[in-house]
C-alpha cells in the first residue's frame, strides 16, 4: 500500500471524551472514528489489525476443533421468551419490532440461537459434541460506554457454544478452550492471565475469564506468585470465611436488611453535637477486610490527610463514587465515605469498633473515639470485601498481588441451563433422551484491539505486536525528490511484499520529521528508512519498540526481517 493513495487520516489531537492512551492514540494514529456514543466507524488501518485478530482466533479455533458458523444478529423474541430471559437480560438488549409487529433484538450474545439451530438439527449422541463459533456483531446498550471500542455499544465477538453428550465430556471441551484461550492470546503477543470468575448473567456452573494486564482495565484481578491461583476479586472473595455473626451479648441484635446486598446504616445522629448535625449517619462497612466509615459530604482531600494524622495510617483512601453507589445505592454526589484502611485487621472476628472517627469534612468538625456499642448501639458489618493485594492466598496462603486487568475473553461451563428451557435433547446409547450439555467461550475481538494498545504504545504512539500490526514494515525514502532515494525504497517495497511482508510505502511528498512521526504514531513495528546513503546502497533499519537503529544493504532488509 502507498501512503499517498492511503486513507490514514492521523491527527495531532486527541479527542476530548478519551480518557486512556488506547481510546487517544486509535482515533489519532487513524484506526477509528466515533459515529456516536458507543459506535465507532472502524477504518482501514483498524480493519486491517481486526482481520488479523479474527484470522488468529479462526485458526485456533479451527484447530481445536470447533466450526465457524454466520448466525442472524435480529434474534427473534420468541427464543428468549423461552430461555426466560427476554424479560431478564435488562436494558442492555435493544429491542424492536419489524413491520409485523413481531418482537425482536439485535443480539448481545447467541446462547439461545445456537440452542435454537442445535436442538432442530442434533437427534443423537453420535452427533456430539460439537463446537460452534462465529465471529461477528453484538449490540449491548451499555449504560456507559467509553474507552473507545473498549466499552462500545456495537463490537466484534467471537462467540463459541458447544454441545455435549456427558458433563465429563462438557468439562474436557471447557479445558480444551481454556488452551485454546492461552495460545490466542499469547499469539496475540498480550501479556494476560486467566482468572476464576463469576458465572453472573449467562449462568452455569464455573468460568474463567481472561484478563489483558492493563493500569487502566475496568476490571480487578488478585493472583499467586506462589502457587498460580488467580481470580477476579469478586470471585476471590467468595472463597473466603463467612463474617462472623455479631457478637450476641456485647451488642443489640441485629435485624434483617432491607437493601439487598447491603445490611444495616445505623442512625448515629443522637450522638452528634449541633454543629456536627449534619452527618445524620454513620455507615460501617467492612471493605477489603477493614472498618470504613462513611459520612455525609466529607472533602476528599482534607478527610485523605485528616485520617492519616489521626490513625498514623501508611494510607487512607476515600471510596470513590462507583464504590459509593454500589455500596449504598444512594446516587453519587449525596455520601462522601471515608475509608479508614486499617492495615492489620483482615480477620473480622477481631476488627476493635473503638475509636472511629466520623467527620464532616469540615475541620474541628469531627468525632473522635466513636465506639460502638458505646456511642450507638447497633451496627452491622456490610460485606462487601473485596479480596485485595497483600491478603493470603485461600489455596497456599502466601500473599496475593493485585492487578487491574481488561476482560477480553469469557468462558463458561453452562450445564444443562438453555438445553433444558429450549429442550435441546438427545438420545444417549441406552435409547434415554437427555438435555445436551453446553459450554460457551467469548472473545472481544475490537476490545482485544484497544487492550493490545493499551499494552503497548509510549509516548509516540502506538506500538503493534508484529502479529496484529495493520502492517509489518514501513518503508520510508525521507526525500522523494532524489531519484536514487526513490529507486532504493522502490525496489525495498517490491521485495518485501513479493516475499509476503505486509508493507506500507510512505511515498509523500513530505519532510523526514512528518513521516517519521507518523510511522511512530501508527505504531508500524518495523521502519526502513531510507536516506543520503541510498546511493551507496545501505539503508535504516528501526525497531519501534526498542527504539534500535541499524544499518543494511538495501539487498539484505527482506533477509533480516525474515
Ligand atoms: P464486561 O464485564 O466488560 O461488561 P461482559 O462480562 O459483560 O464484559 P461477556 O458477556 O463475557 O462480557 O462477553 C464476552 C466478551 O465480549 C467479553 O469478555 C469482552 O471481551 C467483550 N465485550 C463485552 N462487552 C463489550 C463491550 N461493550 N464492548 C466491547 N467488547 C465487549
Ligand atoms: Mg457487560
Ligand atoms: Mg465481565
Ligand atoms: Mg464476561
Amino acid at each position: 500500500m502507498r501512503f499517498s493513495r492511503a486513507f490514514i487520516p492521523t491527527k495531532k489531537e486527541s479527542p476530548a471524551d478519551a480518557e486512556i492512551p488506547s481510546h487517544k492514540l486509535l482515533v489519532r494514529a487513524g484506526f477509528i472514528r466515533k459515529v456516536a456514543s458507543g459506535l465507532y466507524d472502524i477504518l482501514p488501518l483498524g480493519a486491517r489489525v481486526i482481520r488479523k485478530i479474527e484470522q488468529v482466533i479462526r485458526q485456533e479455533m479451527e484447530r481445536a476443533g470447533a466450526q465457524e458458523v454466520i448466525l442472524p444478529i435480529m434474534h427473534p423474541a420468541e427464543l428468549w421468551q423461552e430461555s426466560g430471559r427476554w424479560d431478564v437480560y435488562g436494558k442492555e438488549m435493544i429491542k424492536f419490532k419489524d413491520r409485523h409487529e413481531r418482537d425482536y433484538a439485535l443480539g448481545p450474545t447467541a446462547e439461545e440461537m445456537i440452542t435454537d439451530l442445535v436442538r432442530k438439527e442434533v437427534k443423537s449422541y453420535k452427533e456430539l459434541p460439537l463446537n460452534l463459533y462465529q465471529i461477528g456483531r453484538k449490540f449491548r446498550d451499555e449504560i456507559r460506554p467509553r474507552f473507545g471500542l473498549m466499552r462500545s455499544r456495537e463490537f466484534i465477538m467471537k462467540d463459541a457454544y458447544s454441545f455435549h453428550a456427558s458433563d465429563e465430556d462438557a468439562e474436557r471441551e471447557y479445558w480444551n478452550m481454556f488452551e485454546t484461550y492461552s495460545r490466542i492470546f499469547k499469539r496475540l503477543g498480550l501479556e494476560f492471565k486467566a482468572v476464576e470468575a463469576d458465572t453472573g448473567e449467562i449462568g452455569g456452573s464455573f468460568s474463567h475469564e481472561f484478563m489483558v494486564i492493563a493500569d487502566t482495565g475496568e476490571s480487578k484481578l488478585v493472583y499467586c506468585p506462589e502457587c498460580g491461583y488467580a481470580a477476579s476479586t469478586e470471585k476471590a472473595q467468595q472463597v473466603r470465611p463467612e463474617v462472623p455473626p455479631n457478637r450476641e451479648g456485647e451488642f443489640e441484635a441485629v435485624e434483617e436488611v432491607h437493601t439487598p446486598g447491603i445490611r444495616r446504616i445505623e442512625e448515629v445522629s443522637r450522638f452528634l453535637s449541633v454543629p456536627q448535625k449534619r452527618i445524620l449517619k454513620l455507615l460501617v462497612y467492612v471493605i477489603d477486610g477493614r472498618p470504613v466509615v462513611l459520612a455525609l459530604r466529607g472533602d476528599r482531600e482534607v478527610e485523605e490527610a485528616k485520617l492519616k494524622k489521626a490513625f498514623n495510617a501508611k494510607e487512607v483512601r476515600l471510596a470513590t463514587d462507583k464504590e459509593i453507589e454500589e455500596f449504598t445505592g444512594q446516587p453519587k454526589g449525596y455520601l462522601s465515605p471515608v475509608g479508614l484502611p486499617l492495615p492489620v485487621y483482615a480477620d473480622y472476628s477481631v476488627i476493635p469498633m473503638v475509636n472511629f472517627v466520623a467527620g464532616a469534612g469540615r475541620a474541628d468538625y469531627h468525632l473522635k473515639n466513636v465506639n460502638w456499642g458505646r456511642d450507638f448501639s447497633v451496627a452491622e458489618f456490610v460485606d462487601v470485601t473485596e479480596v485485595r493485594g497483600g491478603e493470603p492466598c485461600p489455596k497456599c496462603g502466601a500473599p496475593l498481588v493485585e492487578k487491574r486487568g481488561i476482560e477480553v475473553g469469557h468462558i463458561f461451563k453452562l450445564g444443562t441451563k438453555y438445553s433444558e428451557a429450549m429442550g435441546a435433547t438427545f438420545v444417549d446409547e441406552q435409547g434415554n433422551e437427555k438435555p445436551m450439555v453446553m459450554g460457551c467461550y467469548g472473545i472481544g475481538v475490537t476490545r482485544v484491539m484497544a487492550a493490545a494498545v493499551e499494552q503497548g504504545h509510549d509516548e509516540n504512539g502506538i506500538i503493534w505486536p508484529v502479529e496484529i500490526a495493520p502492517f509489518e514494515v514501513i518503508v520510508i525514502p525521507v526525500n522523494v525528490k532524489k531519484e536514487e532515494i526513490v529507486e532504493a525504497a522502490e525496489r525495498v517495497y517490491s521485495e518485501l511484499m513479493e516475499a509476503g511482508f505486509d508493507v506500507l510505502l510512505d511515498d509523500r511528498n513530505a519532510r523526514p520529521g512528518f513521516k517519521f512521526k507518523d510511522a511512530d504514531l501508527i505504531g508500524i513495528p518495523y521502519q526502513v528508512i531510507v536516506g543520503k546513503k541510498a546511493s551507496e546502497g545501505v539503508v535504516e533499519l528501526k525497531i519501534r519498540r526498542s527504539g534500535e537503529r541499524l544499518e543494511l544493504p538495501v539487498d539484505g532488509v527482506v533477509g533480516k526481517l525474515r
